[in-house]
């Protein structure tokens, strides 16, 4: 397993751009998960770890595009009909397996190899503009040259990277990896992440709730976050504020994960242990990201015999944790987990209402995609925007990403849009 350097979540005081954050992550951190083989036909969803090149063309020979007449186009008049005799047959895996001359007319079905490759019949006539007549057939004029024919490689060339390390396997690239003869891929295992909560307040659900109390919603929301990203997820449940049941759990946790994530318990001041030990057993930095909403994220690192361990500290109010889990912690999460591409799309949609804001800082509105009255997709602000306000990520389409240096969005403006499809399926 590859490590981190020690210090490599040691960052400054000031508030902080997004973007800034981002680039100081990808150039601090590393692939850390191991890798292993698996069989084509399970890979979906896991991080290529390897790149995939063809080592032979795709299709490995010039075939026909659809039923037909394979013909010599010279033998063809470019004004008239022509009559020539039928000889042979080649059907998708059943070549002619013979050699052709000119004159000669192969009858073919979709995918069959073109005789002789390029040096015998180089045009096929659909069936539908041919007549047969006994054993010859009738082609009609104005075919051009070489049509109705696939080539050799024109889906991919040979030593062409067609699947990249750091890739995502989905359904098509499983597709492109068993058209290249390939049965296992190289992949990265999945990350193993450690989560849990703290908090003299938090129950788990099933309990009844005593004054005061509430269900902890965030461990399972991030754990949810968490497989979705691929990662190997163990349930560490509610820690209790107990300077050694911490101190214990958590050393317990890095020694066997990659990574430790919890949300809460981490503003400065607060009654709780968890910063404290994370300090004692390693070393802990407040990333103060000027974004809204979102509490400073605390990330450090535990250290164990197997080296530093990664720790992800999240602000406790559900909304500003699975926000900042979504802009900070998932693209280090899938880092450290061997994807390359960790940025997701937004799309630029009509803003359907006025929004004043803070210079300053990114603020993410919570937003329902309509259709305008011109059919084009509208923004529009969803629930109540509270920090607490968890019920209002449910109703919500995704996120409305303002600038930095907007300080008011007028309505019918463009802005960015991230779908929770992007990221939160
Ligand atoms: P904290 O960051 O610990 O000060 O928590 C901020 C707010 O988030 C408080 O209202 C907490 O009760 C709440 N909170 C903290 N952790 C959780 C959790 N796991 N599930 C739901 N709410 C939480
Ligand atoms: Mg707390």
């Amino acid at each position: 397993m590859a490590q981190l350097s020690d210090d490599c979540f040691a960052f400054g005081e000031a508030l902080t751009p997004l973007d800034e954050a981002l680039n100081a992550l990808h150039e601090r951190t590393e692939p850390i998960a191991d890798m292993c083989d698996v069989p084509v036909s399970g890979a979906v969803g896991r991080i290529l770890a390897e790149d995939i090149a063809a080592t032979f063309n795709v299709p490995p020979h010039d075939n026909s595009a659809v039923d037909g007449y394979a013909v010599y186009y010279d033998d063809l008049d470019p004004k008239i009909e022509t009559r020539l005799p039928v000889t042979g047959r080649a059907a998708a895996g059943h070549p002619l397996g013979r050699s052709t001359q000119r004159g000669e007319v192969i009858r073919i079905f979709t995918g069959a190899p073109m005789p002789m490759g390029d040096a015998g019949p180089d045009t096929v006539m659909m069936q539908e503009d041919c007549r047969v007549d006994g054993d010859h057939v009738v082609i009609a004029p104005g075919i051009k040259r070489g049509a109705n024919r696939r080539t050799a490689g024109e889906d991919i060339r040979e030593n062409e990277i067609v699947l990249h390390a750091g890739q995502v396997l989905r359904p098509q690239d499983i597709g492109v990896a068993a058209s290249l003869g390939r049965t296992r891929l190289r992949v990265f295992e999945p990350l193993r992440v450690a989560v849990f909560s703290s908090g003299d307040e938090l129950r788990e659900p099933g309990n009844t709730l005593d004054p005061g109390a509430i269900f902890d919603a965030n461990r399972f929301a991030l754990a949810a976050a968490l497989s979705q990203l691929g990662c190997a997820v163990t349930d560490l449940g509610i820690i209790r504020d107990d300077e050694t049941v911490i101190r214990t759990a958590l050393a317990e946790a890095a020694a066997t994960h990659d990574l430790l994530v919890t949300s809460g318990g981490m503003s400065t001041g607060e009654e709780d242990h968890i910063k404290a030990t994370v300090e004692a057993l390693g070393s802990l930095h407040f990333w103060r990201l000027a974004i809204k909403p979102g509490r400073p994220v605390a990330l450090g690192q535990i250290d164990t015999p197997r080296g530093p361990i990664p720790f992800a500290g999240l602000p406790g109010n559900p909304v500003a944790a699975i926000v900042t889990f979504l802009v900070i912690a998932r693209p280090l999460i899938l880092r450290l987990s061997g994807a390359t591409d960790v940025a997701p799309i937004s799309y630029r949609v009509r803003a359907g209402f006025d929004h004043r804001k803070k210079i300053s800082r990114r603020e993410f509105v919570r937003a329902k995609i309509v259709a305008d009255t011109d059919g084009w997709p509208k923004a529009e602000k969803h629930g109540r925007s509270g920090a607490g306000v968890l019920s209002s990520l449910v109703g919500a389409d995704g996120l409305v990403e303002l600038p930095e240096d907007m300080t008011f969005l007028k309505a019918g403006s463009m802005v960015d849009f991230l779908p929770f499809t992007e990221v939160m399926p």
